[in-house]
């Protein structure tokens, strides 16, 4: 290089740096965007190896502490039906359908007229735990929503982190609070799986600050901080459940989010413990995908327990993770079914759950039909196709 040339880079280079970046050049850390060097291979993978029910998705919304509001929408199901038709996806289960007459609108809008491709699941009517009575109230409004076509019963985190005693104040109502037994034991009479939210990240019940993994994510959203205050360990919301679950036998827990995602181990001595416990793994591929020998082993070994689901909700980009659409999917088909490295678990410039990629797990066929769908049929007792 000439002289002049040289000096001509340093003096580009010498430029102010663009704006927002403090005078020694430091990047902001949202403004940080590296691009990875690796040349790996890279597989598109444009539709599933087999036909998917999606065991966790928000089609339609009602309060989060149960009282009864008409449900919101989150789509049309002809919008989300043309990408399910390009994508491989049979169903699409949506867990919160509400309870009363909202879950009846909800059926009557998804489920209803679209027969096979959607499920609903009902909820806890949670403002009234406060009421004496409860607890056969419960147990038989369950039956009732059997009745009008729910498949199953949601539990949102609402449970052991926002409900209260009385309902918004007191002290937090527990995981196994007793009055919640004759609705597990309905549950479990019915055939209705319980989907179950417990806890969050381990992340977020830690302080937000240099140490803290999900930084940036908590960062954004401080109010999905679990940390001090009243709020139990991570753990001991784990451990309630676990408690539900055992005295339970005869009702099957889906264990959404694959329970303490961060630790397989863990896990592992649930399944072992409990065969009445099924996980799901709804917007943790970024967590299953950062161990994926651990992972994988996970797979191979409770194979018939682990079912597809992503979180998805149509519309809204606060989570890129789980904003539905073609990109979410084929993400979670090449996570399953490719053994690539060190791609995004999200659609989304910066992995929007912690600063990592994910490499695949490469299952192959017979894992990845029960995963698909198989183990989806037999938790929900639909007639196998
Ligand atoms: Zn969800």
């Amino acid at each position: 290089m000439k002289r002049r040339h040289w000096l001509g880079s340093v003096a580009a280079m010498a430029v102010p740096p663009r704006a927002g970046a403090s005078q020694a050049g430091a990047v902001p850390l949202p403004e940080y965007e590296p691009r990875s060097m690796l040349r790996v291979k890279e597989t598109r993978v444009e539709r599933s190896r087999f036909p998917v029910i999606d065991i966790h998705t928000h089609l339609s919304w009602s309060s989060p502490l149960g009282k009864e509001v008409a449900p919101r929408m989150t789509a049309r199901p002809e919008e989300i039906l043309a990408v399910m038709d390009r994508k491989n996806i049979r169903t699409m289960v949506n867990l919160t359908g509400g309870y009363g007459k909202a879950l009846e609108e909800v059926i009557a809008y998804w489920q209803k007229p679209h027969p096979g491709r959607f499920l609903v699941f009902t909820e806890p009517s949670w403002n009234r735990t406060p009421e004496p009575g409860y607890a056969n109230f419960q147990a038989d409004e369950l039956a009732r929503a059997r009745q009008a076509g729910a498949h199953g019963l949601k539990i949102l985190k609402t449970l052991g982190l926002y409900l209260r005693e009385k309902v918004t104040s007191g002290p937090l109502v527990k995981i196994d609070d007793p009055r919640f037994d004759p609705m597990w034991e309905a549950a479990g009479g019915l055939k209705m799986p319980v989907a179950i939210h417990t806890s969050d990240p381990e992340a977020f019940f830690l302080p937000i600050d240099r140490f803290n993994e999900r930084y940036e994510e908590l960062h954004a959203h401080p109010d999905w901080s679990f940390h001090g205050k009243d709020f139990p360990s991570s753990r001991e919301l784990h451990e309630a459940r676990n408690r539900i679950v055992a005295r339970h036998p005869r009702t099957r827990f889906l264990v959404l989010h694959v329970g303490v995602c961060e630790d397989l181990e863990y896990m592992s001595g649930l399944l072992d413990r409990y065969p009445n416990m099924w996980v799901e793994f709804g917007a943790r591929i970024g967590e299953l995908g950062r161990q994926p020998r651990t992972a994988r082993r996970f797979f191979d070994r409770y194979q018939d327990r682990i079912l597809f689901g992503t979180d998805a909700v149509p519309g809204g980009d606060d989570t890129p993770q789980q904003v539905f659409g073609e990109r979410l999917y084929e993400i979670y088909y090449r996570f399953l079914e490719t053994g690539d490295e060190y791609f995004d678990y999200a659609p989304a410039p910066v992995p929007p759950q912690g600063r990592w990629r994910i490499s695949g797990l490469g299952l192959p066929e017979p894992v990845l039909e029960k995963v698909y769908y198989r183990n989806a049929e037999r938790l929900l007792s639909l007639a196998p196709r």
